[in-house]
């Protein structure tokens, strides 16, 4: 078990005027980049304090940027240097601006929009930002994520995933901005959520929503024994394919209506799928959400309209902003299928996608064939430079099960040129902090690069 830290909307209110105050009064305007730290309670840093820093900025317009906790400062320095902050915060003087900051009023507008940096899963890690938002447009915007996702006063908020990325940033800060309370764990410990879940704080009872990714529902599940989660009302997740096994063992888990699926990034959420739908359109990941439209190119490449206040670009890069719209349509290179009812099921991401004797695999599908067969637990799919073939499938898994039996599911259940060449047995998959598979590190840490 690991420690857990209750925020509530009027603590987080006091801190977010704090540090608005403090921001102020060191001179940051509308659309100037304060970067925020991690949480670090060393320094005297806890994470409430962070989450209430990045909300209280937000709210007089200036643009927080949420950095990976964790980077070694040869990364740090150059995402710095391309958000170009007018402050840098260390640990220590957020922590004062939050105690000694003078508190100021918060109005609904004008709000701006973090800056957050991507995982860098497929290359260099980019900035991804939408501004900062007028009057009608933050209020489209608040209205739409309440709506969605019905947060309410009386939410209790389990925060799984590290403060830096956009998701779990987006569900906190919605919770707390109609006076609900967050509870954040210090890490991901799979005991201490299974605790809140079931029991909550003695202040809190227990969590009423989480947002995740499947690899926590994983570990959840890991621990044996019934998930008891007596007040959950949304468990949302997203990030990365939920393999069906899974998804079926969550949705017979958890109570009645509370699970939903989302896919989107760090540039839009993108669609929703709903307890029903997940049952009724197994593997899919929902339909567009309000206000946004699908549609899936003749090549597979997914794109989607947005409103206004959900448009994005690359932080000054013009280049790769213009590569990812057209007109209100953006993509990020994942490619999928819509049946005729408008739900999207997702083939994985155009980088990832393995080229072997000209002919295309996608690992998602690869994955989705062998995942939950017998002594089968996870599965990454990757290629690896090939002479004959120019790539050549390979496979790492966990499980029981041997490779050979893990390459005979796979003849069996697969066309010959989806067939990985290989099958790895692995302790665990390497994952991003945030619980997403660093499928392109795999051929070296298999020693295959
Ligand atoms: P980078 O873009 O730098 O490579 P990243 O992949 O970690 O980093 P994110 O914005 O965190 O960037 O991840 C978004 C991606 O996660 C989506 O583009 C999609 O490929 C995948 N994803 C999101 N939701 C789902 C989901 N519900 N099911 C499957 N995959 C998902």
């Amino acid at each position: 078990m690991v420690g857990v830290e209750v925020l509530t909307a009027v603590r987080s209110e006091g801190i977010q005027r704090r540090v608005a105050g403090g921001l102020l009064a060191r001179g940051a305007r509308v659309g100037d980049r304060v970067v925020v730290p991690p949480p670090d309670p060393q320094a005297g840093l806890a994470s409430g304090t962070v989450l209430s820093a990045v909300v209280g900025a937000l709210r007089v317009g200036v643009v927080p940027v949420v950095l990976h906790g964790g980077l070694l400062d040869e990364e740090r320095a150059p995402l710095v240097a391309d958000a170009d902050p007018h402050l840098d915060l260390s640990a220590a003087a957020l922590a004062a601006l939050a105690q000694d900051g003078p508190p100021v009023d918060l109005a609904p507008d004008p709000l701006a929009r973090p800056l957050h940096y991507t995982s860098g899963t497929t290359g260099r890690a980019k900035g991804v930002w939408s501004g900062v938002l007028a009057a009608p447009a933050a209020a489209a915007l608040r209205a739409e994520e309440a709506d969605l996702w019905a947060f309410a006063a009386d939410d209790v908020h389990l925060v799984c995933s590290p403060l830096y990325h956009s998701a779990p940033i987006r569900f906190a800060a919605g919770t707390l901005l109609v006076g609900g309370t967050v509870v954040l764990p210090e890490r991901f410990d799979a005991a201490t959520v299974a605790g809140v879940l079931a029991d909550g704080t003695t202040e809190t009872g227990p969590a009423t929503s989480t947002f995740c990714v499947p690899a926590h529902l994983q570990r959840l599940f890991a621990l044996g024994g019934a998930v008891r989660a007596p007040r959950l009302r949304l468990l949302a997740h997203a990030g990365a394919p939920c393999p069906l096994p899974l998804k079926e063992r969550t949705l017979a888990a958890l109570p009645a209506g509370s699970v939903w699926e989302f896919y989107g990034s760090t540039e839009g959420q993108i669609t929703a799928c709903g307890p029903d739908e997940a049952a009724a359109h197994p593997g899919s990941v929902g339909r567009a959400r309000p206000g946004r439209r699908l549609r899936v190119d003749d090549d597979g490449t997914i794109w989607c309209a947005v409103p206004p206040h959900a448009r994005f670009s690359y932080w000054r890069d013009p280049g790769r902003t213009a590569r990812a719209w057209r007109a209100d349509r953006f993509t990020v290179g994942d490619l999928g299928r819509l049946d005729a009812d408008g739900y999207l099921w997702l083939d994985g991401r155009r980088d990832d996608l393995v080229i072997t004797g000209g002919v295309n695999v996608y690992p998602l599908e690869v994955e989705q064939a062998l995942e939950g067969r017998p002594g089968i637990e996870e599965v990454a799919v990757f290629g690896v430079d090939d002479e004959r073939w120019g790539q050549r499938v390979c496979l790492a898994y966990t499980g029981t099960a041997a490779p050979d039996e893990v390459l005979a599911h796979a003849a069996a259940h697969l066309a010959p040129h989806k067939r990985p060449k290989e099958a790895h047995r692995v302790d665990a998959l390497p994952l991003t902090p945030t619980g997403k598979l660093r499928r392109l590190d795999l051929p070296g840490v298999l020693g295959l690069a």
